[in-house]
């Protein structure tokens, strides 16, 4: 039974674990997940190869991996200017940015749990040019790339793919990072993310995959059930930073770590999954260590964390769950995929 409190380092906030509540009486409703047998083409669908999207414009035939700029955008390089405003509290100004549309595969029925290291590794190379490249962008402050997965966290379509924001600001989780990062430094020498590494070593019990280069645990201070990091062992500010050896190495991790997940109960393991990257406002970034977060939103199969009292209404959040528990459940899980296991 684990019941304290944990200090996040990287939020600078406090943590409640509360794992003897999770066997609570639950009489509310559940998710159910349906696994559809889907096909490997689907006509109707936006992002297979070929078909026309919703702004009439059509996918390339595309074999690899296929980048476009999304047609509803939530940001945009010719956003509207709106009216000026005339309050001391309220401001506004135009959504300047780019956002794009990433699809893994032009296979309708994989997720990324199912690519093959070297189809992992080629996506890694298009995140670390779109990193370069929008974040090369004067306009552009920050790239925030990420995958919703699973209708849990309201995808409706399957179709392996990932989102990328460019905005003209710096979302409030990568400034806060970026700022706790190089005050760390400056205090101590050291990027917090490599002591957070280093203390994860040393405890040893939340590692879920390891290799010459990269690393996978589930944070001793996880406000998710299965919250896992996935990094580099060295630091570098952004994906883009990566040598072709720890490209390799990474997808190897995170590779397994996708499978573990999918393994867990045999489903496509929903998540939120962005990658933490430096901003690229111009700033001294060099203590920020780029890693990938994943925020699961299931506690157990088919039943939803739900955000309420503590999370929305005070901003902390409470965690009904052990990391010790639920990183042991990952680390027990097969490396390889269960349908692959049905199969062979
Ligand atoms: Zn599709
Ligand atoms: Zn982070």
């Amino acid at each position: 039974m684990t019941w304290e409190e944990r200090w996040h380092p990287l939020r600078e906030e406090w943590v409640v674990i509360a794992a003897h509540r999770q066997d609570r009486p639950w009489s509310g409703g559940t998710i159910v997940a349906d696994e559809k047998v889907l096909p490997g083409y689907l006509s109707e669908c936006y992002l297979c190869p070929g078909n026309k999207r919703v702004s009439g414009r059509s996918n390339l035939d595309y074999e690899q991996i296929f980048v476009f700029d999304n047609d509803h955008p939530s940001v945009a390089i010719d956003a509207p200017a709106n009216v000026e405003l005339d309050s001391i509290v309220y401001k506004s100004r135009p959504a300047t940015g780019i956002a794009r549309v990433v699809c893994y595969s032009p296979k309708h029925d994989l997720t990324l749990a199912e690519l093959a290291p070297p189809e992992i590794e080629s996506l890694l190379r298009v995140w670390q040019e779109q990193y370069t490249n929008l974040g090369s962008r004067p306009e552009i402050e920050h790239v925030l790339i990420f995958e919703n997965k699973g209708e849990a966290v309201g995808v409706s379509n399957p179709h392996p793919h990932c989102q990328i924001y460019a905005n003209n600001f710096v979302f409030k989780t990568i400034e806060n990072e970026a700022r706790i990062s190089q005050a760390y430094f400056k205090e101590r020498g050291r990027p917090i993310f490599q002591d957070i590494i280093a203390a994860e070593k040393a405890d040893g019990r939340r590692i879920i995959a390891e290799n010459d280069t990269a690393i996978a645990f589930l944070p001793y201070f996880a406000r998710y059930a299965y919250e896992v990091f996935v990094a580099p062992k060295e630091t570098h500010p952004s994906i883009a930073g990566l040598s072709a050896k720890e490209v390799t190495d990474f997808a190897e991790v995170l590779k397994t770590v996708l499978v573990k997940f999918d393994n867990l109960w045999k489903i496509p393991f929903p998540y939120v999954m962005p990658l933490h990257q430096a901003p690229t406002d111009g700033g001294n970034y060099d203590a920020f260590h780029f890693h990938i977060e994943f925020h699961p939103p299931l506690r157990k199969p088919n039943l939803l964390k739900y955000l309420a009292g503590p999370e929305i209404g005070g901003g902390n959040f409470l965690s009904d769950t052990s990391p010790e528990e639920k990183a042991a459940e990952l680390i027990a899980m097969s490396p390889i995929h269960y349908k692959l296991e049905a199969n062979g």
